[in-house]
């Protein structure tokens, strides 16, 4: 990995090497070039080192890209880096705070699945009767005959106050 990294960070460093020199003769190129053409439009005769400016500039860009690709590749990386381990530790913050969430959701539920006997066992919701001693946890509405719980105080379906 490390040797891969370092070979790839050498293409790129001679990508921008390669790609200054380009843009320094690519403009040297150019700029001979201009300085031929007005030399020969002044002595009015044809330049001659108009050839300058047909390689320069393909040059001069061809270094700007090269340029910017290393540059940019290596910008992608930073920005790779640097935003990385920010989603990583928002992602753990926020995977933190959903299992909590989940959790006490979680517990909720079961606090409310299960009925608790005068006893203190702890019985599943549906449960007649308790698992630790036996007594009832239901009982029928007398007024309609919903089934509830033992320590309901009303009918959850007609409202009827039980004794
Ligand atoms: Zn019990
Ligand atoms: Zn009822």
């Amino acid at each position: 990995m490390e040797n891969n990294i370092d070979k790839h960070l050498k293409i790129k460093k001679k990508l921008k090497i390669i790609g200054i020199i380009l843009i320094v003769v690519g403009l040297g190129c150019v700029i001979a070039g201009f300085i031929d053409i007005a030399r020969a439009n002044n002595s009015y005769s044809a330049p001659k080192l108009f050839f300058l400016l047909i390689i320069g500039f393909p040059l001069l860009f061809g270094g700007i890209a090269c340029t910017l690709w290393g540059f940019a590749k290596e910008m992608a990386r930073y920005a790779k880096n640097e935003s990385v381990p920010i989603s990583n530790e928002a992602g753990q913050e926020m995977s933190t705070g959903l299992q909590g969430i989940t959790h006490a959701v979680k517990q909720g539920l079961k606090d409310e699945e299960k009925i608790i006997c005068e006893c203190g066992q702890q019985n599943d919701k549906g449960s007649n009767f308790c698992s630790a001693c036996g007594r009832p946890l239901s009982k029928k509405c007398p007024n309609c005959g919903n089934v509830l719980e033992q320590y309901d105080k009303f009918c959850s379906k007609c409202g009827k106050e039980m004794e």
